[in-house]
C-alpha cells in the first residue's frame, strides 16, 4: 500500500534531475507567495477601515540593545508601514524594572489609538516576563500569549491566536490540504507554536497527537500522519523515511546550523545550498531533513516557508484587534473569516 502511494508520487514528479542532485517529489508551498496573497488582502480590509476613519496601530516595545530583537522589531514596523498601519516603536533601556514597564504597557492599554501591543522577548533577567504579558489588554494581545487569548482558543471563541500557528493555518487553507479528518502529528508543545498549533488542528477537525521530548518510538507516530508540524528546533532531526508517502510537512523550526558534519548530511542532495554553506560557515534550516520533500506530497522550505507568515499574521491580528475593539460598529469581512 505504502510503495503505491509512493510510485504515484514518483510518477508526478515534475523536477528534472541534475547530475549530482536528487529530484523534488513534494509541492513547496511557499510562505513568501502565501504572506504577499495575505498582504494584499490585508490592503483592502485596511483602505475598508480607513475609509471609515479608523487607521489599525500596533504598539512594538523593545527593551535594550538586542540585535536580533531590533531587527525582528524594524521588519514588524516595516510591514506596518507597507501596509498603511500606524505604527510605535517604545524603547526602554534594559536597566528598566518590572514596575516601570508595567507602567509603560498601560499606558498603551489606555491609548484608543493602539489597537495591537507586543512586547518583543526576550527582557532583561530583572524583568519578569510573565507579569508583562499577563498585564497587556487581551483586547490589544496581538502576539495571542495572554491567559486569556489562550483560554478563548481552548474554548474556540473568536480571538486573538498566536501568530506562527495562525500562520501555518493559512498555508494550510491557502494551498488547498484538507485538515477535517487528517491525522496531524505536533511535535512540540511550547505555548508560543505546538499547544496552540494543536489547538487550531484540532477546531478544524483534524485528529492531532502532540509529540514532545518524552514521546515514545516518535518515528511510528510521526509515519501515521498525513500533516506532519515540527517544531522542536531539533536542526534536520525528522528523517525523510519518518514521513508518510504524500503526507504535508509543515517546518517551523528555525535553527542556525554551523555543525559542518551535520550540513553535509543534510545537503548531500542539494550542492549548492553545500556550498553556500561552506562559504558562510552557517545556514539557517529547519527541523526537518530536506530530503523529506522526495517523500512528501507537499513541504514548506526553510528559510522561505512558516517564517513570513508570523509577522503577516501580526499585522493580521492588528487589524483583527481594531475590529473586535470595536464590536459589531466594524465587522470582519467574510474573506478574513478562517
Ligand atoms: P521550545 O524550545 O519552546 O519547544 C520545543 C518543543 O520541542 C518542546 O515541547 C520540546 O519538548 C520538544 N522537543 C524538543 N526536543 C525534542 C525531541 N528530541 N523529540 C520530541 N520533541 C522534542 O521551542 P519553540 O516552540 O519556541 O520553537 C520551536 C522551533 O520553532 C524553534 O526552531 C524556533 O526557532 C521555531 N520558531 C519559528 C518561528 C517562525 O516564525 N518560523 C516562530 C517561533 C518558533 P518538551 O516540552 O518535552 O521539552
Amino acid at each position: 500500500m505504502a510503495l503505491r502511494a509512493y510510485d504515484k508520487i514518483i510518477s508526478r514528479c515534475s523536477t528534472i534531475c541534475r547530475a549530482g542532485e536528487l529530484a523534488l517529489t513534494a509541492r513547496i508551498l511557499s510562505g513568501t507567495e502565501i504572506r504577499d496573497q495575505i498582504y494584499a488582502d490585508l490592503k483592502k480590509d485596511i483602505a475598508e477601515l480607513k475609509a471609515m476613519g479608523i487607521q489599525p496601530g500596533l504598539a512594538a516595545v523593545l527593551v535594550g540593545n538586542n540585535p536580533a530583537s531590533q531587527m525582528y522589531v524594524k521588519s514588524k514596523v516595516a510591514a506596518c508601514s507597507e501596509l498603511g498601519l500606524f505604527s510605535e516603536m517604545i524603547t526602554p533601556p534594559d536597566t528598566i524594572s518590572t514596575e516601570e514597564l508595567l507602567a509603560m504597557v498601560g499606558q498603551l492599554n489606555r491609548r484608543d489609538e493602539i489597537d495591537g501591543i507586543l512586547v518583543q522577548l526576550p527582557l532583561p533577567k530583572q524583568v519578569s516576563a510573565k507579569r508583562i504579558l499577563d498585564a497587556v489588554d487581551p483586547e490589544k494581545d496581538v502576539d495571542g500569549f495572554h491567559p486569556v487569548s489562550v483560554g478563548r482558543l481552548v474554548a474556540g471563541q473568536p480571538g486573538l491566536v498566536a501568530c506562527t500557528p495562525a500562520g501555518v493555518m493559512e498555508i494550510l487553507r491557502r494551498s488547498g490540504i484538507a485538515v477535517e479528518g487528517a491525522n496531524a502529528v505536533v511535535m512540540g508543545r511550547s505555548d508560543i507554536v505546538g499547544k496552540p498549533m494543536a489547538l487550531l488542528l484540532m477546531h478544524a477537525h483534524a485528529t492531532v497527537t502532540i509529540c514532545h521530548s518524552k514521546t515514545k518510538n516518535l518515528p511510528d507516530v510521526v509515519r501515521r500522519a498525513d500533516i506532519v508540524v515540527a517544531a522542536m528546533g531539533k536542526a534536520g532531526m525528522v528523517q525523510p523515511d519518518w514521513i508518510k508517502p504524500g503526507a504535508t510537512v509543515i517546518d517551523v523550526g528555525t535553527n542556525k546550523l554551523t555543525d559542518a558534519a551535520l550540513a553535509e548530511k543534510l545537503y548531500a542532495s542539494n550542492p549548492k545550498r553545500l556550498e553556500k554553506f561552506r562559504e558562510k560557515g552557517f545556514t539557517t534550516c529547519g527541523d526537518v531533513h530536506p530530503d523529506a520533500a522526495q517523500v512528501a506530497g507537499a513541504i514548506t522550505p526553510v528559510p522561505g516557508g512558516v517564517g513570513p507568515l508570523t509577522i503577516a499574521m501580526l499585522m493580521s491580528n492588528t487589524v483583527k484587534a481594531a475590529r473586535l475593539r470595536r464590536g459589531g460598529r466594524v465587522a470582519e469581512p467574510a474573506a478574513a473569516k478562517g
